[in-house]
């Protein structure tokens, strides 16, 4: 039996100590104000068992995670219709980047770089009455909990300083692929990035991804199938251009966000999240990752 309560606290004990914790996002001004020595681990196994250890239950930003939900939301809507708006390769690029878009005649190399979240928004806002409100529910209801909540406040900072967003979602526009108005767009997909969450509630949110669709409550919300490609597409695009390092060093399909949040997962075994602030210079959380190798290392467990 792999004792991983013991594991956690080990890595949390072995993440103090670390000197170099990374930097914090400050792009988003609102971001920047959080403590760069903040650590916490939280693990659910497929028996629902929970282990947790450090600022497990701190609430931080989930940024980019929320890509995952607002992928898994949309298939869940419109199933593979989605794919003829976004491609499904890894990028290799920052999560920022436009060039390919134009190269690429308006269509994102895949779901979980900002302009094809960007067109996933845009699909939720067409298929949706209350898109903000829709979302929040469907999040809510994977982990069974109500308190999961937008930050007014983030999501405002970043709608004052999205530049590069709302050029995406322009150039997007130009190629006829964002059917809604961009303002409307950006106002969901700031606020979906906005979401709080701690490490505890993300594992709850993300079981159903390594319970072939399942989430904790027995409801099935997607198909095996389903699962099986956005949990592809977390391997192979879920952490920047620095996928590939991940892959290698972790061997989980997972995804990050800049307000230093990891969730990774071993589809069958267990859900993993892990939040530490300062990130590397790919933009994933320096010591999240540092942790999730320790995690695949010590409990000999990963997808390879
Ligand atoms: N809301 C952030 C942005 O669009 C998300 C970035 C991230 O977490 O990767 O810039």
């Amino acid at each position: 039996m792999i004792d991983y309560q013991k594991i956690l606290e080990t890595i949390t004990s072995n993440c103090a100590l670390s000197k170099d914790k990374g930097e914090i996002a400050t792009y988003i001004p609102e971001l920047a104000k959080v403590d760069r020595s903040r650590f916490g681990i939280h693990l659910v196994n497929s028996e629902k068992k929970e282990f947790q250890s450090g600022d497990s239950n701190e609430l931080f930003s989930i940024q980019s995670i929320s890509k995952v939900l607002s992928l898994a939301y949309a298939i869940s809507i419109i199933g593979e219709a989605v794919w003829q708006r976004v491609d499904v390769e890894p990028s290799g690029d920052p999560f920022n980047h436009l060039s390919l878009l134009e190269l690429e005649n308006g269509i994102p190399r895949n779901p979980l770089i900002n302009a094809g979240a960007i067109v996933i928004a845009d699909i939720l806002v067409s298929h949706l009455e209350n898109p903000k409100s829709d979302f929040l529910q469907f999040v809510r209801k994977l982990a069974n909990d109500d308190s999961i909540d937008f930050d007014p406040n983030v999501a405002q900072s970043e709608k004052k300083t999205g530049f590069r967003n709302y050029a995406a979602a322009n150039l997007l526009k130009s190629y006829g692929n964002l059917k809604n108005d961009v303002d409307i767009v950006l106002d969901f997909y700031f606020h979906q990035c906005s979401i709080a969450m701690n490490c505890a509630q993300l594992t709850k949110v993300f079981y159903l991804f390594m319970n072939r669709g399942v989430c904790q409550q027995n409801i099935t919300h997607l198909s095996i199938s389903q699962v099986k490609r956005i949990n592809a597409l977390m391997l192979t695009c879920g952490f920047y251009d620095e996928a590939g390092e991940f892959a290698f060093e972790v061997g989980l399909p997972g995804k990050s966000g800049v307000g230093g949040g990891i969730v990774a997962l071993l589809p069958g075994k267990y859900c993993v999240a892990t939040w530490s602030p300062g990130l590397n210079a790919k933009g994933n959380s320096k010591l999240g990752m540092e942790a999730l190798e320790k995690l695949t290392t010590a409990t000999a467990q990963s997808i390879f």
